[in-house]
Parts: structure tokens; C-alpha cells; sequence
């Protein structure tokens, strides 16, 4: 089957292209274009989506060095307003600022934005080759808690602590999601990643979720992989996962590895969905200071989450074509970017997908 670069499965979801039409029968999404690579990167997005004629207006904030009093970070109150009031967004890249105090800018929205799950779907790029010419899974990661709560203190001198919190909630949470991903978008199994021999009671808790979820999904094979055990059969054999469920540093470990069977970080999309259908999408990679401003930055990981973007608009006919057409590029090879080993700019390689649409 056909795969997508999807994250509809969002139960309630109001945002319906059809629902959603403003009276110029536009949508209007907020566009973060981040920092270091991000300008370059979503101008090409932006560049693409208009020629493909994708009714969508973009409402951009560039979120400041200065810390906004009302959320405590850099990202500001208007710029979280913006993605609430609609419920759709495309995040570029953006750098933790260094410093005592400093909330990250990534946890700061998912957190304030109560985008719970995480999704990342991995899959080979025809053209591209890798060792694996197969790989069709779909990682969806807790996005709230886990090791992520930020609760780190020295209990006495070279001694630290850091909590690690698991809630019945959010593991309920994102094993529905998962499931439910499972189900709308084809899916036979979902493993549930874990190391609850060592971590008894908070993968436990987690674990237990997963199971109460299948049980009331019995048409979806589930079963329980240890982390290192998984790890070890994603690189021997990635055809043997589906849709993986993880807590969240797991999933933040184990993404990147499967981002890594692909052909790494310039490829792979993401998608973090909260309640109502809210959804910021945003590239897995990071900043790239290394090549930021000289045209070097591959945008097919933004363009691809904007793509999930789309469908989860319901905008399936306009996702599609965008797809087919960044596939294409990079199949054909001749505008390929420095990471895939090609010698074409941002640029180029925009406008030849621009060709291709
Ligand atoms: P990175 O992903 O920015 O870069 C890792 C390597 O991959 C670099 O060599 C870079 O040039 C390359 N790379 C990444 N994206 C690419 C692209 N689209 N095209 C071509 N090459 C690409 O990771 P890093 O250097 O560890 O982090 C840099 C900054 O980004 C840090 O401040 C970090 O906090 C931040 N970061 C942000 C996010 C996010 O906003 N979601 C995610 C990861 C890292």
C-alpha cells in the first residue's frame, strides 16, 4: 500500500478543510520560521505552496531573544495565541538559548500547547538509497512528561537527582492516539517500547495504559519490545515495526535512530498533536548553525511536515502533489542537496521541485 506522510488521527477534529474555509476560501496557519536554517528552509516551503496553489495563508512569528513575562520563555504569548486560535502551525528549527533559567522554546510549546504526541513516520525515500529499502514505520512518542519534566536538583553536594514523572493520563493519553493512528491510517501493530524490568513502576504504569488500550483494540496486534531489544532489531530489521508507542525520551532517542535508516536528519518530518485537533508540525532536525545563511540547508524535512500538515487539514489532494513532487526531485537526483550528497542550494533544489508540482 501506498504510504503518507499522516498524522490524522485526531478524534473531534474540527479542522476540516471544508469547515475551516474562511470566506476567500483560504486557511490561515501560524508559520514559526525559527532560527538559524529555519528563514531559508520555510521560504522554501512558502515558495512551493504558493506555486503548488495551496490556499493557505501563513501568519508568521518570529519568536524573540527577549523573555515575554507572560510565558516565562522566549516564546512569546502572542505567538502561542496565534497557534491556539488556528489550531494549526509549522514550527522551523529552533536554538535552546543558553543560559540559567531559560525555558527551552520546544518544551515551552509543547507543554503550553498541551501537544501530547509526538509523530514521526519514517520511511524510505525511493531513489534514495540507504542500507534498507523498506522501512515503513511510524514512531509516536510522549511529548509532556517522562524525563522531560524538567525536575533536576543536587540533593547534596555530587549527588543530583532528576524525576522521572509518569502520569495515567498522559500514558492513556498517547496509547489512544497511538491506537487510533493504527486504525485510521492501515496499520496492523503497535509495539509499546519500554524498560519496565528496571524502571518497574514508571514504564510499568506506562505498559499497563498500553495493554488496557489493546484490549479494547483487538484488531490491532499489540506487543511489548525493551528498549534494547529494539534498538538492536530496528537495525538488524526495521520491516519488523509498525507504529511504535514510547515515553518520551525513548522516542526521542529512537526517532533519531529511525531517522537514521532513511538517510538521515534532512528528511524526516514530524508532527505534535494536542487536543481539539491542534497540531504544530515542525522537521525533527535542529538549527544547523554549521550551514546556516549559505543556501546549504536541505528543506525537504519542513516541506514533508508541511505535507503532513496538509493532511491533517484534510487537504489530501494538495498534500499529494507536493509529495509526488519532493519525491520526485530527489528520486530523479540531479538537484540534491549537500547532505544527500548533491551540490545544489536550497534554492535549486526548491525551484526544481516547483517544476515538478
Ligand atoms: P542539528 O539537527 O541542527 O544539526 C545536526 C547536523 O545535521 C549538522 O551537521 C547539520 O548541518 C545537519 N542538518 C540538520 N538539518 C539539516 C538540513 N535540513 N539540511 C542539511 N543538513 C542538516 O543539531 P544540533 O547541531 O545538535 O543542534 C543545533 C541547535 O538546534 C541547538 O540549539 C539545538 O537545541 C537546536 N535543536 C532544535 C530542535 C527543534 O527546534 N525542534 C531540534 C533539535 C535541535
Amino acid at each position: 500500500t501506498k504510504r503518507h506522510f499522516s498524522t490524522s488521527a485526531t478524534r473531534g477534529s474540527s479542522f476540516n478543510y471544508s469547515t475551516r474555509s474562511g470566506s476567500g476560501g483560504s486557511i490561515t496557519a501560524t508559520l514559526f520560521p525559527g532560527d538559524g536554517i529555519g528563514p531559508e528552509i520555510a521560504a522554501s516551503v512558502k515558495q512551493i505552496f504558493k506555486a503548488a496553489g495551496v490556499p493557505i495563508e501563513w501568519e508568521e512569528h518570529y519568536v524573540g531573544t527577549t523573555l515575554d513575562p507572560k510565558t516565562g520563555s522566549f516564546v512569546t504569548y502572542d505567538s502561542m495565541e496565534s497557534v491556539r486560535k488556528y489550531g494549526i502551525g509549522l514550527k522551523g528549527p529552533m536554538a535552546t538559548p543558553i543560559g540559567k533559567g531559560h525555558k527551552s522554546l520546544n518544551l515551552t510549546l509543547r507543554k503550553e500547547l498541551g501537544l501530547y504526541a509526538n509523530v514521526r513516520p519514517c520511511l524510505s525515500i525511493p531513489g534514495y538509497k540507504t542500507r534498507y529499502d523498506n522501512v515503513d514505520l511510524v514512531t509516536i512518542r510522549e511529548n509532556t512528561e517522562g524525563e522531560y519534566s524538567g525536575l533536576e536538583h543536587q540533593v547534596v553536594k555530587g549527588v543530583v537527582e532528576s524525576l522521572k514523572i509518569i502520569t495515567r493520563q498522559a500514558s492513556m493519553r498517547v496509547a489512544e492516539y497511538a491506537f487510533h493512528y493504527a486504525k485510521t491510517n492501515g496499520r496492523k501493530r503497535v509495539s509499546a517500547i519500554h524498560k519496565a524490568n528496571i524502571m518497574k513502576k514508571t514504564d510499568g504504569l506506562f505498559l499497563q495504559c498500553c495493554r488496557e488500550v489493546a484490549e479494547q483494540n483487538p484488531e490491532i496486534v499489540y506487543e511489548e519490545v525493551i528498549i534494547d531489544n529494539c534498538c538492536m532489531m530496528l537495525v538488524k530489521n526495521p520491516a519488523l515495526f509498525d507504529v511504535l508507542v514510547m515515553p518520551n525520551l525513548y522516542g526521542d532517542i529512537i526517532s533519531d535512530l529511525c531517522a537514521g535508516l532513511i538517510g538521515g536528519l534532512g528528511l524526516t518530518p514530524s508532527g505534535n498533536i494536542g487536543d481539539n485537533g491542534l497540531a504544530l508540525m515542525e522537521a525533527v532536525h535542529g538549527t544547523a548553525p554549521d550551514i546556516a545563511g549559505k543556501n546549504k540547508a536541505n528543506p525537504t524535512a519542513l516541506l514533508l511536515s508541511a505535507v503532513m500538515m496538509l493532511r491533517h487539514l484534510n487537504m489530501n489532494e494538495q498534500a499529494e502533489k507536493i509529495q509526488s513532487a519532493v519525491l520526485k526531485t530527489i528520486e530523479e537526483g540531479k538537484y540534491l542537496t549537500g547532505d544527500l550528497g548533491g551540490n545544489a542550494g536550497t534554492t535549486e533544489y526548491t525551484n526544481a521541485v516547483c517544476e515538478k508540482l
